[in-house]
């Protein structure tokens, strides 16, 4: 096939005013002839929603808030895609925009609320980009299985991620002895534990590599972020939890390794940017060119590993327990966490009692559940439900400790 004869690859995109999404439409705009956008779907951010109709004419767009319908379509009424774009809302408008005729979703979605439109899109048979990595944490065994008996790829956007999925290409599953997942080490690294278990709210929230959203960077100074990758490892790749592991490395160059059988070990390097991810997912087999400045090793001069502190961030811990415990586990360790970082972030728990929770939870869980499966993706949502109701619990009971007290009053 000649390169003019080639059609353009459908996108819908879950998210598009979100960062995966809007870095997904850039990448889109450097290859406008390559990738056509057929779906798009925003939650609040109304007004950038019309500006991405306006340039991209996708057939769909949906938006959160039913309210919101009229004044996208009046918005609309005016411009060049008007009586183009069907525009819808809620849900059912996350399925629309997932199940539209398409070659890739990309799945950029935060949340629990990206499970339902992906399990649409796979049983319709397409494509996923998966960046949304509560999907996999909260349902990676029905989503592995449902992507299977549907042979449709799910290619990861996550930047670990997509460092294996590139080091794995051409590989047999029997070839592969582990996957080597690299971790910043957020920014209590190089912290004893007194100081990490006074930390306050701003100074978890100071990443050193990336400017990021609150809940991520949380989970990035406790390593749960990590521990939530490895079950998404553990899923996207069909890789037992014992042979994913994990090193610090702290410039975030090498995005995370494969060691194979005769112990070669391949590593995908770069500049931090989630464009390259995206790129590949959106072009795959192929790659497309980015304007990106380039990686000098020179200048860099050293990178440095060094093994993650278990005892220091205990949640890491934790997210191999949950996912070698039961199926439904890491769905409450994601929600038990979710409400635990949400109570920090409201000054009601100090910094070592988002893992003290996210354990208790964990193990309430696993007492009564080991082994319990998802079939489906009520059973997904029901032990998130749980999960909350009991994370909530906790706060109630332990909130009078006289340390969350001081911590309260410290941080104000
Ligand atoms: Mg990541």
């Amino acid at each position: 096939m000649s390169i003019e004869s080639r059609t353009s690859k459908r996108l819908a995109i879950l998210g598009s005013t979100g960062s995966i999404g809007e870095q997904t439409l850039d990448v889109v705009v450097g290859h406008p002839d390559r990738f056509d956008v057929v779906s798009i779907a925003a939650g609040r951010r109304v007004e950038r929603l019309v500006e991405q109709a306006r340039q991209f004419s996708p057939g769909v767009v949906s938006v959160a808030d039913p309210a919101n319908v009229s004044v996208i379509r009046d918005a609309l009424a005016t411009s060049e895609v008007a009586g183009k774009v069907d525009v819808v809302s809620g849900d059912e408008g996350l399925l629309r925009v997932a199940t539209e005729p398409n070659d890739l979703v990309v799945a950029g979605l935060v949340g629990a609320v990206g499970l339902q439109p992906v399990l649409a899109a796979i049983r319709a048979g397409y494509a996923i980009g998966l960046a949304n990595k509560e999907v996999m944490v909260m349902a990676g065994a029905l989503v592995r299985r449902e992507a299977a008996a549907h042979d449709v790829p799910i290619i990861p956007i996550d930047s670990e991620h997509s460092a294996i999925f590139q080091c794995l290409a051409g590989s047999s599953p029997n070839e592969v002895s582990r996957l080597i997942l690299t971790c910043s080490g957020g920014p209590f690294r190089t912290w004893e534990r007194e100081r990490i278990e006074n930390a306050t709210v701003e100074e978890a929230l100071a990443h050193p590599n990336w400017s990021m959203g609150d809940k991520i960077s949380i989970d990035s100074a406790t390593l749960m972020n990590k521990g939530l990758e490895v079950i998404e490892a553990r899923w996207l790749f069909d890789v037992e939890a014992e042979r994913v592991d994990v090193v610090v490395h702290k410039q975030s160059i090498i995005h995370s390794m494969v060691e194979y059988c005769d112990r070669s070990v391949l590593a995908q390097l770069g500049l931090p940017d989630m464009r390259v991810p995206i790129a590949v997912a959106l072009a795959y087999p192929e790659r497309v060119e980015l304007d990106l400045p380039r990686l000098d090793l020179v200048e860099l001069g050293r990178l440095d590993f060094e093994e993650p502190d278990r005892d220091r961030f205990p949640c890491l811990d934790l997210a191999y327990r949950a996912v070698s415990g039961s199926e439904a586990a890491p769905a409450v360790l994601n929600a038990a966490n979710e409400v635990a970082v949400e109570a920090f972030l409201g000054r009601r728990i100090r910094f070592p009692e988002i893992a003290r929770l996210n354990s208790a939870i964990l193990e309430a869980h696993l007492a009564d559940h080991a082994g319990q499966r998802v079939d489906d993706l009520d059973a997904a949502i029901a032990a998130d439900a749980w999960a909350r109701g009991a994370a909530s619990e906790w706060l109630v009971k332990n909130e009078g400790d006289s340390d969350a007290d001081s911590s309260v009053r410290g941080n104000a």
